[in-house]
């Protein structure tokens, strides 16, 4: 998919990361062509994260992602999802690779900074989760 789904975490948009994330997604040749600082209600991060419903992070990833403002948005670039991954870094930080996302803002496994869609049928799925049509360029 030439396309992903991306959420600042409300790790880092509580701490002011938005910018600095923004600008190393737009520097590493992704276009933003939907955004918006929004929130997850308890509906919402249980529809989002259902895959991993009974797993034993499931009730505190719910608690954390509903716990304050997020940022979404849909970044446009070639082999988008699998790029955005690379970019990303691994889930915990401590395995993240240097100059990844996580590896720069992640605290820990959990409040890790940033999502990125894992397939190209999940970037279709969460974008309209998130976005309208008439708010995605
Ligand atoms: P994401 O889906 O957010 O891009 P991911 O694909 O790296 O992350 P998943 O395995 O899909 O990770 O887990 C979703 C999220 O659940 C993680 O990003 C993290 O916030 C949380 N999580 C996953 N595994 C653990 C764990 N072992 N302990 C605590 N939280 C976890």
């Amino acid at each position: 998919s030439n396309f992903t789904l991306t959420m600042i975490k409300p790790d880092a948009v509580s701490k002011g990361l938005t910018g600095s994330i923004l600008k190393d997604i737009t520097d590493a040749g992704f276009s933003i062509i939907a955004l918006k600082l929004t929130s997850l209600t308890l509906t919402d991060a249980q529809r989002f994260y259902s895959i991993h419903q009974g797993k034993p992070f499931y009730e505190d990833l719910i608690q954390f992602m509903t716990s304050g403002p997020i940022v979404a948005a849909v970044l446009k670039k070639e082999n988008a999802v699998e790029s955005f991954r690379k970019l990303i870094g691994s889930t915990n930080p401590d395995q993240a690779e240097e100059g990844t996302l996580r590896k720069k803002y992640a605290e820990s496994t959990q409040r890790n900074a940033v999502h990125g869609s894992d397939s190209d049928e999940n970037a279709t799925i969460e974008a309209h989760f998130h976005f309208a049509d008439r708010e995605i360029f």
